[in-house]
């Protein structure tokens, strides 16, 4: 079978280098062979997006927004069979997978609208005789790279800034998932996206796609989410030609329980942190730190809700899925292993689905006792384990949060606001929910302090992390 996957100039192509397997993590069965993008891919794919970009950057910022809009709405119309996408090549729930795909389409209505208020400034220089006019201008061509945890959300938060802000892109999908973006593509074309505005190359081995991206001249902008570790190689790249560089990039997140939080409200939003896409989002709640007096009850609480979780396929009806391959289980178990060993116990767990064996299945597991400086709080877990440690000053409390050099998330639960603030400030992290679950939001500035990462996707940064700042400065006989 051939597959015509690279999505180059509005046309579907064969890539250059054969193919490689797309497989559900469900079953490791594969779904579908993929075009494997070659470096002359990767080239057209640029010479396409830079041919583009000197139409596109001049389009009148409303037209550019109506495309942005249309795809909006063109994927609210298509989300049950967006979501079953992503649920078949990621292994997420159905519920977590259509809630991606209303969270990814809000990207799009976002910039549409973000697109047509971009000002600029006017200033009066002190000593006069001059003016400064302020002008903001599109990048370039832009490189994104993707991870396959939210295989909708994480292209559209990059895609749908770029094309507001007048750029033109070339994005490379995680090799796990790129049936979404090519969903996402053809959406986009029928909202009427011109050719080489948006260009994919999926490939086995990112580095050849990607490291030619980084060499090429006209590539002007990387934008990665992904590992801290493969964030350094690129910036490190990004270094040889001064390329504008955005990342978003692994996270740590503590979760903290207060002695006065209403428990109840502190598990169901748990839940969400910990447990959402089986834990293996960035923001994932890693450790949870609940007051002394407080954690029998919680952990028992907590305990019962994942013990009654139905793990399986997506397309059961599950509340949580498979890992996304071999390896996350592998190492999600080692985690495992040396939080046992190191003194923590299980408390609960819930039950893996036996006719499924040859699924990526990890149980979700709640693990009380876990020492402070257990490797399971140090390390992002990226799987379905809720190691619990206690505490009993919000000073020590801080101390555990920031033992960390990631700094993308961390959540409160607390009976008393303003308690809430004073820990939420206290912590180097990026996004603090309080009392929330959930931090993720398209009008908000998403992104980490520390190694997890450099700029904010969503809001109007996001917008600006696709923008040149330039100023005339005019001499104005005053
Ligand atoms: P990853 O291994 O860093 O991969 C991310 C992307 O980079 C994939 O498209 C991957 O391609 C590509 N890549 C791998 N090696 C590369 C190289 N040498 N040069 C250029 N590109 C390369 O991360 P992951 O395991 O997919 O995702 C999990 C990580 O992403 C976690 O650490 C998570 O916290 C982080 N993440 C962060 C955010 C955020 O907003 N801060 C959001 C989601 C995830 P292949 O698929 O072909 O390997």
């Amino acid at each position: 079978m051939t597959a015509t996957d690279l999505f180059i100039d509005n046309e579907w192509r064969a890539g250059g280098d054969g193919t490689f397997d797309v497989v559900d993590p469900a079953t490791g069965r594969t779904i579908r062979p993929v075009s494997d993008g070659s470096e002359a891919d990767a080239v057209a794919a640029v010479d396409a997006a830079a041919a583009a970009l000197t139409t596109w950057r001049r389009v009148a910022p409303r037209e550019r927004g109506e495309i942005l809009r249309r795809t909006f709405e063109l994927m609210i119309r298509d989300r049950d069979e967006l979501g079953e996408l992503i649920a078949a090549e990621n292994g997420k729930s159905l519920t977590d997978a259509k809630g991606e795909v209303t969270y990814s389409a809000e990207f799009f209505r976002w910039y549409a609208e973000e697109g047509v208020r971009m000002g600029g400034d006017y200033g009066v220089a002190p000593a006069g005789g001059t003016r400064t006019l302020v002008t903001h201008h599109p990048v370039g061509v832009a490189a994104l790279v993707t991870p396959w945890n939210f295989p909708a959300a994480m292209a559209t938060r990059k895609i749908a800034p770029a094309l507001a802000a007048g750029c033109t892109v070339v994005l490379k999908p995680a090799a796990e998932t790129p049936l979404t973006a090519f969903a996402i593509a053809r959406l986009m074309v029928e909202a009427g996206l011109p050719e080489g505005v948006v260009n994919i190359v999926p490939a086995s081995s990112a580095s050849k796609v990607v490291t030619r991206w980084m060499e090429d001249p006209r590539v002007r902008k990387i934008s990665f989410t992904g590992s801290t570790g493969i964030g350094s190689v690129l910036l490190k790249q990004a270094a040889d030609r001064i390329v504008n560089s955005s990342m978003e990039l692994g996270g740590n997140a503590p979760l903290i329980v207060t002695d006065d939080a209403d428990l109840d409200a502190a598990v169901e939003g748990t839940m969400i942190a910990k447990f959402r896409g089986g834990g293996q989002a960035c923001t994932a709640a890693n450790r949870l730190y609940v007051h002394a007096d407080v954690v029998e009850e919680f952990a028992a609480k907590l305990g019962a809700k994942v013990a009654s979780l139905k793990v399986g396929p997506a397309a059961d009806g599950s509340d949580i899925g498979p890992l996304i391959n071999a390896k996350a289980v592998d190492k999600t178990s080692k985690l495992l292993a040396g939080a046992l060993e190191a003194g923590a116990r299980v408390t609960h767990e819930a039950s893996v689905p036996s006719d499924h064996a040859d699924g990526f299945w990890f149980a979700p597991t709640v693990l009380v006792d876990v020492p402070a400086d257990a490797e399971i709080v140090h390390e992002e877990i990226f799987g379905p384990i809720a190691p619990i440690v206690s505490w009993t000053t919000d000073e020590e409390v801080i101390g555990y949060a920031n033992d960390t050099e990631m700094g993308l998330a961390a959540y409160v639960f607390t009976g008393d606001l303003q308690r809430g603030i004073r820990l939420g400030e206290a912590i180097e992290a990026g996004m603090v929910g309080v009392n929330r679950g959930l931090v993720s939001d398209p009008a908000a500035p998403f992104g980490g302090m520390k190694q997890s990462g450099i700029g904010r996707e969503g809001a109007r940064m996001g917008l600006e992390e696709f923008q040149e700042t330039q100023y005339l400065s005019i001499a104005w006989p005053d």
